[in-house]
């Protein structure tokens, strides 16, 4: 369907015999491999990302400024203005999930779970707000926009792998809720964690909090 400078194919490993010298972290130890390795695939496909549909915003805005409809360019209708502002909006708070991460990772002091969240978070985020930044954009320049006449079609092919490949959203939302839960409940467990559910008026009824 897209990303058509990569390709894919089959690789079938059968009866392969591999020299002890040549087992990567030791024997038995490729999942360790894996988790690590996901850390850079994961970040790098929701950076990566963020450059890809960068185009569509550029493509959006210079033609909902030049096409004209009942004499004014249509980028002053709001419901083609406002889906280029919200594009904008997107695509600036993707690449912030995405800078902050970095961060995190590159600081080397932030606990491998919560790195794991926040790297699966900016995967799942950045691609799903793609998707629909690239969407947007190619509504507002219409018919056209979906021919080759520009490369929106080509944007919007290409981005619909980014929330399949590297393990697939789906299986983001499963890191984050497993990292969050073992998180905070790690931070409750302190002693000195204010107990938020205290602040209701009627905190301490504890007959109506059921929970069997
Ligand atoms: C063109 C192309 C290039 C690729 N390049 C890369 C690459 O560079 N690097 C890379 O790592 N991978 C790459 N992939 C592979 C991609 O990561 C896998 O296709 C993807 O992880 C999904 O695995 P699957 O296809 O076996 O789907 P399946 O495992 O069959 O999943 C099918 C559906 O079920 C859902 N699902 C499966 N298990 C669970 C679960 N436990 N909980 C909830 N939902 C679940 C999935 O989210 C999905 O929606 C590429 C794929 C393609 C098509």
């Amino acid at each position: 369907m897209g990303v058509r400078g990569g390709g894919a194919g089959r690789l079938v490993l059968r009866d392969v015999r591999v020299p002890q010298r040549y087992a990567l972290g030791g024997i038995n130890q490729g999942f360790e491999v894996f988790v690590r390795m996901m850390i850079p695939e994961r970040l790098g496909t929701a950076a990566m990302t963020l450059g890809s549909v960068r185009p569509a915003i550029e493509i959006a805005t210079r033609y909902t400024s030049k096409r004209k409809a009942f004499g004014l360019p249509i980028q002053h209708f709001e419901a083609v203005g406002f889906k280029v502002a919200d594009s904008v909006m997107l695509l600036d708070a993707a690449r912030s999930m995405v800078y902050s991460t970095c961060l995190a990772v590159d600081s080397g002091k932030v606990h491998p779970g919560r790195v794991r969240r926040m790297v699966s978070q900016s995967k799942k985020f950045v691609t799903e707000a793609a998707w629909e930044i690239a969407n947007k954009c190619m509504q507002t320049v219409g018919g056209i926009g979906y021919t080759n006449v520009y490369p929106l079609e080509r944007i919007v092919r290409d981005i619909r792998l980014s929330m399949i490949w590297v393990g697939t959203n789906e299986i983001m939302q499963l890191i984050i809720q497993n990292e969050w839960y073992k998180e905070y409940f790690k931070v409750l467990a302190k002693e000195d964690v204010r107990d938020v559910e205290q602040d209701a008026v009627n905190a301490d009824d504890e007959e109506e909090k059921i929970y069997e």
